[in-house]
């Protein structure tokens, strides 16, 4: 009777100890799925800007504007530069662009027109606060 006994109180404390282990596995998993949504980070940012207006190569006949110059740099568009066109159809250098749009709200340099979705913009803006990023050392070493 008393090995009976026994062995119910042994099965009975092993069957706490694994409920307990599963438990705190389960807090883990969830910790994980929460901390599983992470700021956006600046190459996710680019990429979305990339996709919302991709890459092109400046030729006269793209220039639906009529733009001589990109408002970023001042300096005069050539045929075969990488440029971005916006909706508003204001062309950018792609660099000059992406810059613009990393150092201050995603919006157009000339008309202001939003570029991202807000939400998009907020995440980002959080993550600047957050880290206090210093994005562009080399915004001064591309004047050239
Ligand atoms: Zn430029
Ligand atoms: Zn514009």
């Amino acid at each position: 009777m008393q090995a009976l006994s026994d062995f119910f109180f042994h099965l009975y404390a092993k069957t706490i100890v694994l409920l307990v282990f599963l438990l705190i596995e389960l807090i883990i998993l969830v910790r994980n799925l929460k901390t599983h949504t992470p700021p956006m980070t600046i190459s996710q940012y680019l990429q979305l800007i990339e996709e919302k207006t991709p890459t092109v190569c400046f030729t006269r006949t793209l220039n639906m504007a009529d733009q001589q110059e990109c408002r970023v740099c001042l300096s005069e568009l050539q045929e075969g530069d990488k440029v971005r066109t916006l909706k508003c159809k204001h062309t950018f250098h792609q660099e000059c662009l992406d810059r613009w749009l990393l150092q201050f709200w995603a919006t157009c340099p000339l008309c202001r027109n939003r570029v991202l979705p807000e939400d998009v913009v907020t995440d980002y803006q959080r993550l600047r606060n957050q880290r206090e990023l210093i994005i562009f050392p080399f915004w001064e070493s591309s004047e050239d």
